[in-house]
């Protein structure tokens, strides 16, 4: 029997990873954590039984300790309580669900510790891509994407891994905004970003994915993944979001994953990879398709998207500015501190304030993010 742990069980990757294993009965869940929801992650320890559970504030452990007295977990909080779920002694796999960079340093501890690691934290190959990807090899341990474009790459690359990769074409909706002039951007409303066309998500990758921002990570992270350059990636906007991503080779062939938008595809195929299993749900009814379409996206509107491969060839500590900078404006923005646009100005604004370094380790990527949050906060 696999046995897991969850960084992040409460969000949407989380629940939807634990509906997978829920389904499927032959997964042993033995560490669970989450930020603030208290009450379903007491819910998550009732059902699935985990040895040790983690809550980031020392308050709310004490409170879930009570709640949970009746039960053999052992309750942990903050920064000790990700790391004990990280190395927790029984997972094989730890699922990253976590939002946002504080998922590196457990997700390196997992590693560290021979866990295989189910990919789902952004952030973590985004700004750490060069000191993750090397370790993975050395400690021998699988990095299964969980992200939907990079397990179709990853499902693409299937039986192909010596054959080298000519392009990857990283298909994206183009979100709830495609088609629209960068001055029309300005005024949208945080309902209006929160409506995306085709995908359930978390709230901060759903306005990640209307300000295309989510497409320029998810090229950071397909860079480290798959090991190839930059040029090498292709953006294709494909706003059905049947085709989840695809990989051209050197014959020109190309490879596509294609399927109906649901997380719980790409969270399975990596919890159980390589074995394909039963998912239910709705299948893809070429009957009812009557068109699959490709556009460029908009450099002029979608800046985010712009400023990522701008951050990504300069390397080094820019992709971590690109990515915190973000991540603050987007909380402001979902607080109705800022407009929409401002997301791409704060971007820019941190990006041309900052002094690279060439090859940050983790406490230099970790102390950017901090100067970046600074400077928001300076200029707010
Ligand atoms: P959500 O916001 O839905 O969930 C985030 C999870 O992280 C929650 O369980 C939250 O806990 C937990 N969390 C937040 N802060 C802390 C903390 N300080 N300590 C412990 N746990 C914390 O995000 P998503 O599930 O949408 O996304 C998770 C990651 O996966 C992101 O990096 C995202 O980019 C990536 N991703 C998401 C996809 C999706 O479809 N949702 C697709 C591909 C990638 P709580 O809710 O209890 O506060």
């Amino acid at each position: 029997m696999k046995t897991i742990a969850i960084l992040g069980s409460t969000g949407s990757i989380g629940t939807q990873t634990l509906d997978v294993v829920r389904a499927n009965g032959d997964i042993r869940v033995a560490a669970l954590s989450a930020g603030k929801n208290i009450t379903l992650l007491e819910q998550q320890i009732r059902e699935f039984h985990p040895r040790i559970a983690s809550i980031w504030s020392e308050e709310d452990a004490k409170t879930l300790r009570t709640k949970v007295a009746d039960l053999p977990v052992e309750v942990f909080c903050g920064m000790d309580g990700l790391h004990a779920v990280a190395v927790c002694e029984e997972a094989s796999v730890l699922v990253t669900a976590i939002v946002g960079m504080i998922g590196i340093v457990p997700t390196i501890a997992a590693i560290k510790a021979g866990k295989d690691i189910a990919l789902a934290n952004k952030e973590t190959l985004v700004t750490a891509g060069h000191l993750i990807m090397p370790l993975a090899a050395r400690c021998g341990v699988k990095i299964l994407p969980v992200d939907s474009e990079h397990s179709a790459i990853f499902q693409c690359l299937n039986g192909e891994r010596q054959n080298p990769i000519d392009k990857i074409l990283l298909t994206a909706s183009g979100g709830p905004f495609r088609g629209k002039s960068y001055e029309e951007l300005k005024t949208v409303r945080v309902e209006d970003a929160l409506k995306h066309p085709n995908w359930a998500m978390g709230q901060k990758i759903t306005i990640d994915s209307a300000s295309m921002v989510n497409k320029g990570l998810e090229v950071m992270e397909a860079r480290w993944l798959f090991g190839v350059s930059l040029d090498q990636i292709q953006v294709v906007l494909q706003p059905q979001s049947i085709i989840h991503s695809m990989v051209q080779f050197m014959d020109g062939a190309v490879m596509a994953q294609l399927g109906t938008p649901d997380m719980k595809l790409p969270i399975q195929y990596a919890l159980y990879y390589p074995e394909r299993r039963f998912l239910a749900g709705e299948r893809l009814d070429f009957a009812k398709i009557s068109s699959i379409t490709f556009e460029n996206p908009n450099p002029d509107t979608f800046l985010g998207l712009q400023y990522a491969y701008e951050a990504a060839r300069t390397g080094g500590s820019m992709p971590t500015v690109f990515n915190a900078a973000n991540e603050r404006a987007v909380s402001l923005f979902l607080h109705r501190k800022i407009g929409f646009t401002d997301i791409y100005e704060m971007i820019r604004d941190c990006m041309d304030h900052h002094t690279v370094i060439p090859d940050p380790d983790v406490t230099q990527i970790l102390d950017t993010e901090q100067s970046v949050y600074e400077r928001i906060q300076s200029r707010s």
